[in-house]
């Protein structure tokens, strides 16, 4: 890219929102929670609206190919190894892009309109307010809609509903030329397919169309633990394939050690603090089990007995 190119692109970027020359916030941008990569860009966008974007990436195709200039969408940034970042390139800040407010639609299938921008915990916050809750979630919910919408966004209501990126029924995106294009399953399907799970490589989504359910109004949330891998997943497997079963299921890999990451033991504590002493072998690998059933106060059953037969079914690694 030229000289003026670059000046170019500063200046576009100047008038899209806050400065794109300040020099603490590029390496800020250079940063992301991997720690691993560090690709200082040349400009970060703080985009105020999809228009900003899409004149944006107009002129970058425009431009064409005297440039190699790398143009990457940065949620959270919580990717591992610099997918969010841009060597010498342009960085979209897209949680600047505040121009949408969450749209509800409660009828059969009810939704929320998003900014792709948006945090899901904050998509959850006002979900609840309505009744509602997203079908599909990520564990960790500080993370963007576009951005885990980039990857599949996987957690323990996957095996029922499918990833997160099952369940959108629209979205808009920016397209490499610039054009703000509406897709869904019937509507330019494509660009729908490519871009969910397409790490920002087919478009940049600027906003989300979210499948929703009646929130639950309690949880019956349960870990269990198990030294052995085979007997885990035989009855993760026999959980996810049975029909009165869990709401979410999720089994994760634990080295049984007492730092700060193995947060897991406080499930036995202090409860129970005898229970989890007694996983007291540093360094080794446990496997867990976690479930968790949705109930309604309006239901007829208490929690135990809708409960699906956790204990006759499963075998768990009891105390010793
Ligand atoms: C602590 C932690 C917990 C996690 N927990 C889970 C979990 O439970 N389940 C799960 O599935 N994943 C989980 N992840 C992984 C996480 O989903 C991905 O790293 C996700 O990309 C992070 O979202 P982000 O908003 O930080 O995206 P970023 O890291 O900012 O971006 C990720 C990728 O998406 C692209 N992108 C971002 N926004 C857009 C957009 N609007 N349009 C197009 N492309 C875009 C970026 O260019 C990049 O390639 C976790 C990660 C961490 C660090």
């Amino acid at each position: 890219m030229k000289e003026e190119e670059r000046c170019m692109m500063a200046a576009t970027m100047a008038t899209a929102g806050e400065s794109g020359g300040n020099q603490r916030k590029e390496e800020e941008r250079a940063k992301d929670f991997g720690n691993r990569c560090h690709f200082l860009p040349l400009a970060i966008l703080y985009p105020k609206s999809v228009l900003d974007i899409s004149s944006t990436l107009k002129h970058v195709f425009e431009i064409g190919t005297r440039t190699d200039l790398t143009v990457a969408a940065r949620g959270n940034g919580h990717s591992l190894e610099g997918q969010s970042q841009a060597y010498q390139g342009l960085v979209i800040n897209m949680k600047s892009l505040q121009e949408l407010e969450m749209k509800f639609k409660i009828e059969e299938l009810s939704y929320v309109d998003v900014s792709a921008g948006e945090l899901w915990i904050n998509v959850l916050h006002e979900s609840l307010k309505l009744g509602l809750a997203p079908k599909s979630w990520t564990d960790y919910l500080h993370l963007t809609v576009g951005g885990t919408l980039s990857n599949a966004g996987i957690s323990g209501q996957a095996f029922k509903h499918g990833p997160q990126i099952n369940n959108v029924y629209q979205l808009e995106v920016v397209t490499g030329k610039g054009e703000v294009i509406t897709c869904s399953e019937e509507q330019n399907a494509d660009l729908f397919h490519g871009v969910l799970g397409g790490l920002g490589q087919f478009g940049i989504i600027t906003k989300a169309r979210i499948a929703l359910e009646t929130a639950p109004k309690q949880v019956k949330w349960i870990r269990v633990l198990y030294s052995d891998f085979a007997t885990f997943s035989n009855d993760q497997e026999n959980l996810i394939s049975s029909q009165n079963t869990f709401d979410y299921i999720e089994g994760f890999v634990i080295i049984n050690s007492t730092g700060l990451l193995n947060n897991w033991r406080s499930t036995f504590n202090p409860k129970d603090p005898l229970l989890a002493s007694n996983f007291s072998s540093e360094g080794r690998v446990l496997f867990c089990l976690e479930v968790a059933k949705y109930f309604n106060p309006e239901d007829t059953y208490s929690t135990d007995q809708k409960s699906p037969t956790l204990n006759s079914s499963i075998e768990f690694m009891s105390p010793r």
